[in-house]
């Protein structure tokens, strides 16, 4: 069984063509600069030349074609026709309260997707572009929808509820949502495999660091606690984002500058971060990781201070699961940064880790970190969102039959 992973942002497209019978990788690959001139597209087959061209890329759907025209096109296919393709497994990033797994993509579902947009208006119509230019160019094959919201459905009552009217969550669903929900899932899965416990029985803290960031709290396989809330904007300092502030800034900040709420959140959302903590130096880790080395201040406070705000919410995950096990790093700076996880690690000594140096410095894959005496074992565990959408794109298949469409 084929099935096509379709990961659309605001302005990229990743994909990747799946054979499930033995999860190889046929191809794999990534619009980018979708609504400009200047798009770029790449294109990696498993067994044969890459391929990279500036293209003309107006918008999601010809980015959608480019990609269906290339799988199928003599020189460069790996299959000889769209029918080769059992499904297509659409990530989105907002599903409400709605989804708690994955979906075929029904009207009913596509018009519930919808009404989710008003929670994430930059990332759910994306998403429903290229699920519509799927269905335009493969009118007869299965879509399935993957939500990045559902795992965190599991979380209690008191974990999503903020302190505000409880009318405001009855009349306009405002509460904690969590995201990065399949990176998760699978982190929390793989890490529960590699140490050899049973994943419904085991207290986990996953650390999912890239340029957007959370951490999660789960608890038997099931998420408790997330840091990232109504918006991916909540939680833990990200790269260029705020993470949690006290709201009332946002006031002062709209006087001070003269900046409407949405002047403000695109600070809060672009400008701020360890981009804006180190002055502008840089929103990457690695140009941060450089300074930080060569003693830059604007480095060292901005790493510091994300260093804090991570150790804060382990900390408090800690409390919430009453105890730990394992703790794991994934994502770009959790999977590439030795010196972020070092840092990290240093500041839990108080709950017994005890970090393998040698092995942190050597990590490559999936990796134990944490010395044998080590009270919590430590993890690196890359993440594979694109496997974790292919294989819930799967199981919904098997589980709705083979019936052609789901009109
Ligand atoms: P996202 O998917 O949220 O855009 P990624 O998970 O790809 O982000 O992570 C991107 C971030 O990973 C970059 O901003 C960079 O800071 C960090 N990164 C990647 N490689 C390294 C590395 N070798 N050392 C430190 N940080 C790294």
């Amino acid at each position: 069984m084929k099935i096509l992973v379709i990961n659309c942002g605001s302005s990229s497209l990743k994909f990747r063509l799946l054979e499930m019978d033995n999860e190889e990788v046929l191809v794999k690959g990534l619009c980018e600069r979708i609504g400009s001139k200047f798009g770029h597209f790449r294109y990696e087959p498993e067994n044969a030349e890459r391929l990279e061209r500036d293209v003309d890329l107006p918008d999601h759907d010809a980015a959608v074609k480019m990609v269906i025209d290339t799988l199928i096109s003599e020189d460069h296919g790996v299959i000889d026709s769209v029918d080769e393709i059992s499904a297509v497994g659409h990530r989105i990033v907002h599903g409400g309260d709605k989804f708690s797994h994955a979906e075929c993509l029904t009207p009913d579902v596509i018009a519930e997707i919808e009404e989710c947009s008003a929670l994430a208006p930059i990332h759910n119509p994306v998403n429903l572009m290229g699920i519509r230019a799927c269905q335009k160019y493969m009118p007869t094959t299965h879509m399935v929808g993957v939500f990045d919201t559902a795992f965190h459905h599991t979380l209690p009552e008191e974990a999503y509820l903020y302190g505000i009217p409880y009318e405001y969550y009855k009349k306009y669903k405002i509460r904690r949502y969590g995201f990065h929900g399949m990176s998760h899932e699978y982190v929390s899965r793989r890490t529960a495999e590699v140490m050899g416990v049973p994943y419904d029985r085991c207290k986990q803290i996953i650390c999912h660091l890239g340029n957007g960031a959370s951490i999660t709290a789960v608890r038997n396989g099931e998420s408790v606690d997330t840091s990232m809330g109504y918006t991916p904007l909540e939680g833990i300092i990200m790269g260029t984002r705020s993470g949690s502030i006290d709201p009332e800034i946002i006031n002062v900040i709209a006087k001070k500058e003269d900046l409407d709420t949405q002047g403000v959140m695109d600070i809060l959302n672009n400008k701020s971060g360890v981009y804006g903590l180190s002055d502008f130096l840089s929103s990457d880790v690695r140009d941060l990781s450089t300074a930080y080395g060569k003693n830059d201040p604007n480095a060292i406070r901005a790493l510091n201070t994300y260093v804090y705000s991570i150790v804060k919410y382990i900390g408090s995950y800690v409390t919430v699961l009453g105890g730990v096990d394992s703790i794991s790093f994934t994502a770009g700076i959790g999977e590439h940064s030795s010196l972020i996880r070092k840092l990290v690690c240093e500041k839990l000594y108080y709950l017994g880790v005890k970090l393998n140096d040698v092995a942190n410095d050597n990590a490559n894959g999936e990796t134990l970190i944490s010395l044998p005496d080590s009270r919590i074992s430590v993890y690196v565990i890359p993440t594979d969102e694109e496997l974790a959408i292919a294989r819930q794109t799967k199981e919904r298949l098997e589980a709705y039959g083979s019936g052609k469409n789901y009109e």
